[in-house]
């Protein structure tokens, strides 16, 4: 028989838990669940897991909050382990329903700490989610970080708005901007700190 493997693992890190453990279960301001999020990316690369990106899920209306997720792509070695793939994942297991804006659920949004990649915007948009709340958007992001984000179109938001799902921009927008440049400066400094682009981005 070939040899093949037959699952793979995408977890939360161990240290959540001590992010967590003093975070009330509804944070209603939508600034205060982007300053959650902040403080996850600003841990998540410095614990070594992947990049300095986190992201969760919350009920829109309550504030209760579904699921977070960080960027664990060194940490699991696969490379679509994005916040926001790992935030979307877990609250579909937390609700028990592959669409997050299905009949009797609540309308759920999306918290993330920059404009999604490539990647992570198709499965924004087939999530369920009503919501896409970013602390920004544009190059910066790129420019800071030299992660490569990949052909997102001018147009992505309006693309999620004629779905119905609204996006909601520039919450803690210089925030999210500081978190990255203490990532950079961490990558220029270190040998330990890896931009993890396949191929290094470029072909
Ligand atoms: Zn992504």
């Amino acid at each position: 028989m070939i040899d093949i493997a037959r699952e793979y693992r995408v977890a939360l890190p161990a240290w959540i838990d001590d992010e967590l453990a003093d975070a009330p279960a509804a944070v209603p301001s939508r600034e205060d669940r982007m300053r959650l999020v902040h403080r996850l990316a600003d841990r998540n690369w410095r614990e070594g897991n992947g990049g300095p990106f986190a992201a969760l899920v919350a009920e829109r209306e309550s504030g209760r909050i579904v699921s977070v997720g960080v960027n664990v792509v060194l940490s699991t070695g696969v490379s679509s382990a994005h916040a926001e793939v790992v935030a979307l994942g877990l609250a579909q297991i937390a609700t028990g329903s592959w669409d997050l804006g299905g009949d009797g659920l609540p309308s759920h949004e999306l918290v993330v700490n920059w404009r999604p990649c490539v990647q992570c915007y198709g499965a924004t948009m087939w999530s369920g989610v009503r919501g896409l709340v970013v602390a920004g958007q544009g190059p910066e992001l790129e420019e800071i970080t030299t992660f490569d984000e990949g052909p997102v179109g001018a147009d992505w938001a309006e693309q999620f708005e004629t779905r119905g799902i609204e996006v909601v921009r520039d919450v803690l927008r210089d925030e999210a901007l500081a978190v990255f440049r203490d990532y950079r400066k961490a990558v220029d400094e270190s040998d330990e700190v890896v931009v993890y682009n396949a191929r290094g981005g470029t072909e």
